[in-house]
Parts: structure tokens; sequence; C-alpha cells
């Protein structure tokens, strides 16, 4: 791995919680959960589009501008060197909690968009040609299909989508029907933020490797939800966005391989990513900088590293149990509000609850729930290949976060009733 800073993660941090799993003690740390809206408790169930942050997140920042503010990798005085120490910090924390081989492999991006973006331009541009062929999947994030729409536009490559049934599985033999010596990216959504769905990575990932072809996984619906073994997915590169994983906002992680970022060129230059610079020559740094040109989001990567804390204390096992547990419930409940119909039911699914009713619009029934105190998305969901495919404009979508419980599903039921109420 020529050039890399190659620090090897030894040994992965506790994932399994140490403590029995108490959704009322987790709720006392996300002090937001006490906001009334319109008199009424909040009900918060729309993680997947961001999540609330647990007070140790906000002490972070709060404290680094308090008492630890400097730029990082510049400074010889002392805070300069607690701020580059921190930062640091950050990305091997965030690298054992991915299980990354080496912590280099984590770039710090603005978030999933960004990560997938670098990889489009960078690693796409270098290696993918005309009548080279790239598949994704027909759940996609508008953010992991129109990158690669524009790579197709600027080098001739073409753009292949797997279809998925009505349940909302990836159908697969279509998958294996489409892969051939010309694929060179598969890029797919590890948990669609549309339908739930949880796809089977490791069985992608080895296929598209059968035939030579890189694997790009979207992580920013997995990541809060599940722990992440990069080690076991196998993939080449992996983005999420901290602010789904109770971290700030404008701050996300890119993995790749390091054989493979040590030999992309960088996505955008200037201070931090050079080794040196003559009107002549420019000498990129090393892994990770060169892809952080420019002062970074010092306090983001700090308080993702904070955050990365707080789910490694409550346990990833036990998050993803709370949570199945609270989808098998809420699909339950909402089953007996007549003319509403789910979709999305793969045989595997996260956090994600999507629905239409009979009786009104997404956008109507977002805001009957918003008078109850119910916070949902109601739209496309920046998945709009996904609603054409069930041939609805929008949907309605709860998604669930580690703090929240039975009540607030018994919430958004009472709320689904008055919608049928006030629509009748
Ligand atoms: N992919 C998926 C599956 C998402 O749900 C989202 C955010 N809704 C993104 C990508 C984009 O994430 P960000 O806006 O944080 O870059």
């Amino acid at each position: 791995m020529s050039g890399s800073t190659a620090v090897k993660i030894d040994a992965r941090p506790c994932r399994q919680s140490c403590q029995a799993f108490s959704v009322e003690h987790i709720r006392k740390d996300f002090p937001i959960l006490n906001t009334l809206v319109r008199g009424k408790p909040l009900v918060y169930l729309d993680n997947a589009a961001t999540t609330q942050k647990p007070q140790a997140v906000i002490d972070a920042i709060n404290h680094y501008y308090t008492a630890q503010n400097a730029n990082v990798h510049r400074g010889v005085h002392h805070l300069s060197q607690v701020a580059t120490c921190l930062y640091d910090d950050a990305r091997q924390k965030i690298a054992a909690f991915l299980n990354a081989t080496v912590e280099c492999e984590i770039i710090f991006t603005r978030g999933t968009t960004e990560s997938i973006n670098l990889v489009a331009q960078s690693y796409g541009r270098q290696t993918i040609h005309e009548g080279d062929e790239i598949i994704i999947s027909g759940m996609e994030h508008h953010s992991n299909i129109v990158p690669w729409q524009i790579l197709c536009q600027q080098t001739g490559a073409k753009l292949r989508v797997i279809p998925f049934d009505d349940d909302g599985n990836l159908i697969m033999d279509e998958f294996d029907r489409m892969l051939n010596p010309r694929t060179k990216m598969v890029a797919v959504v590890h948990v669609s933020n549309a339908l739930g769905t949880v796809n089977p990575i490791q069985e992608i990932t080895a296929k598209a490797h059968a035939v030579g072809a890189r694997v790009l996984v979207d992580g920013a619906q997995s990541t809060p939800h599940t722990a992440i073994d990069l080690k076991a997915l196998d993939c080449d590169f992996f983005a999420c966005s901290g602010h789904k994983m109770y971290g700030p906002t404008g701050i996300g992680i890119l993995y790749g391989r390091a054989e493979l970022l040590d030999a992309m060129p960088p996505y955008q230059s200037g201070g931090d990513m050079i080794l040196s610079v003559t009107f002549d020559k420019t000498i990129y740094g090393r892994l990770p900088s060169k892809f952080e040109a420019g002062t970074p989001h010092i306090e983001g990567a700090i308080a993702l590293g904070a955050a990365v804390d707080y789910l490694n204390a409550a346990g990833m096992e036990t998050i993803h149990r709370h949570e199945q547990d609270l989808l098998q419930y809420a699909t339950d409940a909402v089953e007996t509000v007549p003319g509403l119909h789910i979709m999305g039911r793969a045989r595997e699914k996260a956090g994600v609850l999507a629905f239409t009713m009979d009786a009104a619009h997404p956008h109507d029934v977002g805001q009957i729930l918003d008078e109850e105190g119910v916070a949902v998305r109601a739209g496309h969901h920046c998945a709009q290949p996904v609603m054409q495919r069930f041939g609805v404009p929008a949907t309605t979508r709860a998604s669930f976060g580690m703090y929240n419980n039975r009540n607030d599903v018994d919430a958004l039921v009472a709320a689904l009733h008055k919608v049928n109420k006030v629509f009748a």
C-alpha cells in the first residue's frame, strides 16, 4: 500500500451492550425529545431523514469550541495539537466501528452524497470507459443514481438497473444475468430509505468481484441500525452520513480499500492534501489527507466520534434487536388502520415503515400527524424511481431510531385513525 499512513486497527470496540438496553434511559440522553409540538409531546419518527443528537454529542461540539478549537495538522501550538489528536482519534474510532482494516481507509466527507460523488469522479473517471457497465439497483436514493448517470455521460459507460419485486426484494436472478466482464462498478444501497429493504451485500459483492467489478455500498441507512463489518461485507467502497448516526450534519465517511484510494487521483485540491507544491509540480499527500483538501469539519468529526462512542456503549446488536421489535410492533399496529397500504415488505427490513392511505394524499397525512406532534416524512424520499415502480407520487414514511418506543408507535396509529376520521 504505497504512500498510505497505515495504522492497523487492532481491536474492535464492544459492540454488544454490557448493560440491558433501556429505551427509557436512552430517551433521557436526547434533550430534544422533551419538546412539545403544538402542546403535544414530540413523537419523532423521521429518523431516516436525520436523527436527533444525544447530550454527549452536543457536549462534544460545545466543549470543542469552549476549550479545544484550533485548526488541525498545521500548528505546533498546544491547541492545534489537541484538535489534531481529537480529529485523528475520531477517525480511529470510526475505522474500528466499521471494522476497516487500516484507519487511513476512512476519509471524512460532507456525507454519503459527497462520498459517492468522490468515488464516481475520482475512481470512476480514471477506470471506467466507453462500453463499460455500471450496475445500480431500482431502489437507490438519488445520490446513488445521479453521480453514476453523470459518469456515464462523461465516459460513454452504460447504466444498468437491478429490478425489485412487489415486496421490495432485489431480483437477484436479474442481477446474475446483468453481470458480465464489462461490469466495472456495482453501486447498491445497503438499506433502502424508501422501503426499508436490507439488501444481500455479501452475495452482491461476491458475485460482482467474480466478474472483476468493484462494489460501492450506500450505507446511509444501515450504519444507524446494524453493526457494520466492512471486512465481512468485503465491499470496495462504503459511504455513510454522520447525521443519520446521531452525529452532526455536514460530516460523513467514505471508506475505500487503501490500494484503490492510493491509486485514485484527488477529488478536490488545495491545502492539507499535498506533500509539496511548486509551480511546476505538486506531490499529493498520503492517505487520508489526499482526499481531505482544505480545513475539514473538525468539530463534526470529533462529535461523530462521540456519536460512535454512544452507539458502542448502547451496543449495535442491542439497538438492532430493539428496532426490529419496534418495526414488527409498528407493522402489526398500522395494519389495523383501514385503507392503509404498506409499501415494502421485504424478507429483511430495517427502520422504515412506508405506506399510502386511501383516504388522503401523503402530504395531508403528514400534516394531520404533525398536528398530533408526530413527525414523519411525506414525499418521494429522494427515491423517485421507487415511487414510479409502484405508480404512486409519494408515500408517508415513519422511520425509527434507537430512542423510539411503543408509545411513539401508539401515537402514530392514533393519529392515522384521526386521518381517516378527518377525510371520511
Ligand atoms: N442514501 C440514502 C439511502 C439515504 O437515505 C440518504 C439520505 N436520505 C442519502 C443517501 C444521502 O445522504 P446525505 O444527504 O446525508 O448525503
